[in-house]
């Protein structure tokens, strides 16, 4: 240990409070200074070794200058959230240790079993034996695994060995989502194999879940065609307006049909925990699969996402390759994390989980996220009762989307207010007192902002208000000059 490890340690300390103390009265977010970034992208690579002082230095001067803004409580963008003060600490402590949480009889390992079943218990989920799951980088990476085992059983059932033999010789597998539904799942059915023509996009209803009726008919003209339906994926707050689709009759219909039903609750599922959407979720814990991301909601800093699976076996039938020198020893037959995934040397992400999970309690998690819909709520009051504003579809759970209205009924009004709704988070980012991004959804461009920082207050959602239409303002007198 080097001499200097402590006095550095207690610095970073101090750098990392002094950080977090200054967010919120900061700018959310501005462009980094063209300096600042090219001395990043051309830090040439040392010679000799930095000491550590000199090394915090940087980090005060060079990075804590230039963070994306998720910190923020006038940060509604994407869906990252600001960090949660026990994670941080945790993660400290978990570099410190330095597992691989790929199995044997260490903390890492029990820890993450215990968190598991945790997220599990929070969102409602099957925890009993055999379900399981594991920790990931996030949901997309959960949501390949979660494909993967519904791939294995789908095959098996053929009694086809797909480990061995791979897809040839196979009917095509189809599966069925929304257009509303993540990007990372085709991504998914592309990586394993599946072709994303494959990949059904099947109708909503009128407000914007997945069709269970429609679902029906595309299962059944492509059994009809020759084709074998596999999968349906679900979502637990889609990307563009956190609709929850209706998992029973999806359930229902997997369950008559024999597909694997998945569920995509990367930034939703823990909207279960606030009794005033809760009843949205009836079913959630019916579904095969879920995979979620405790990096989102519960503000675990990143990396975290889980796959929750109903039956682990069939997550273990898909991945477990046991060389010989990583036989399992341990006496419950659960094996190693390695065999329930892609990854073998794993971080001890669980430390994390454990102290932002056990930071706040369950009462104190629900809580926050109940603030978090209320505010999404009165952010959709707010956008209602002012007339330049349109909200674009009814606040479910914690995001809301909403527009500029095009200035009157013609279409080139409305190809006007595409555009302007297009360019709007960019300049609204550029003036520093909120953040926001944008979405495309049913066509039209929109304003998408997501509710996921209990410190957010009803003065900050105001702001956001006031900030797009001066936003909307300067553009358009930009557009009149030009
Ligand atoms: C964020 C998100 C994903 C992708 O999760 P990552 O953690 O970014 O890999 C998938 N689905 C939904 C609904 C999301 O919000």
């Amino acid at each position: 240990m080097s001499e200097d490890f402590r006095t550095a340690a207690h610095r970073a300390a101090d750098l990392v409070s002094d950080y977090l103390a200054a967010v919120p009265a900061a700018p959310v977010w501005q462009p980094m200074p063209t300096a600042a970034r090219e001395a990043l992208l051309t830090l040439p690579l040392p010679t000799e070794g930095t000491p550590l002082p000199e090394l915090l230095a940087t980090v005060e001067q060079q990075i804590l200058t230039a963070p994306m803004g998720n910190g923020h409580p006038r940060f509604f963008g994407w869906v990252n959230s600001a960090p949660a003060p026990a994670g941080v600490l945790a993660t400290l402590a978990a570099a410190a240790m330095n597992p691989s949480s790929a199995g044997g009889d260490h903390a890492d390992v029990h820890l993450e079993r215990a968190t598991v079943r945790w997220i599990a218990e929070l969102v409602g989920f099957p925890a009993t034996a055999p379900a399981g799951g594991i920790l990931t980088s996030g949901t997309s990476m959960a949501t390949i695994l979660c494909v993967a085992a519904a791939r294995h059983r789908a095959a098996a059932r053929l009694g086809h060995d797909l480990r061995a033999d791979g897809l040839a010789g196979l009917p095509p597998f189809t599966a069925y989502a929304t257009a509303e539904t993540h990007s990372c799942v085709r991504k998914a059915v592309e990586l394993l194999g599946l072709g994303s023509r494959h990949l059904r996009t099947v109708a909503t209803t009128p407000d914007g879940l997945l069709d269970p009726a429609a679902l029906a008919e595309a299962v059944a003209a492509d059994r009809a065609a020759g084709l074998h339906p596999f999968l349906v994926v679900a979502s637990a707050g889609t990307v563009g307006t956190g609709a929850v689709d209706a998992f029973d009759p999806l359930a229902d219909l997997c369950a008559a049909e024999g597909l694997w039903l998945h569920v995509d609750g990367a930034y939703g599922a823990f909207g279960v925990l606030d009794e005033a959407v809760a009843e949205q979720y009836a079913g959630m814990d019916r579904a095969d699969s879920l995979a979620l991301d405790p990096h989102k909601w519960l503000g675990v800093p990143v990396d975290c996402g889980c796959a929750l699976v109903r039956d682990a076996a069939a997550l273990r039938a898909a991945f477990s390759l046991v060389p010989s020198y990583l036989r399992d020893e341990s006496a419950d037959g659960f094996g190693w994390f390695s065999e329930y995934g892609m990854e073998q040397t794993r971080p001890f992400r669980a430390l994390k989980v454990w102290a932002t999970i056990a930071h706040r309690g369950r009462a104190g998690i629900a809580a926050d996220i109940a603030t978090c819909t209320a505010l999404a709520r009165r952010l959709g009051e707010l956008v209602q009762a002012e007339p330049a504003l349109e909200l674009l579809a009814p606040v479910r759970t914690s995001i809301v989307a909403f527009r500029v209205r095009a200035e009157s009924e013609t279409a080139a009004a409305a190809a006007a207010a595409d555009a302007l709704n297009r360019a709007l988070p960019a300049t609204v980012q550029q003036r520093g007192n909120v953040f926001v991004t944008g979405a495309v959804y049913e066509g039209k461009e929109l304003l998408r902002a997501c509710l996921l920082n209990a410190a957010t207050t009803e003065q900050d959602l105001k702001l956001l208000v006031t900030e797009v239409l001066a936003a909307a303002d300067d553009l358009r007198g930009r557009r009149v000059e030009s």
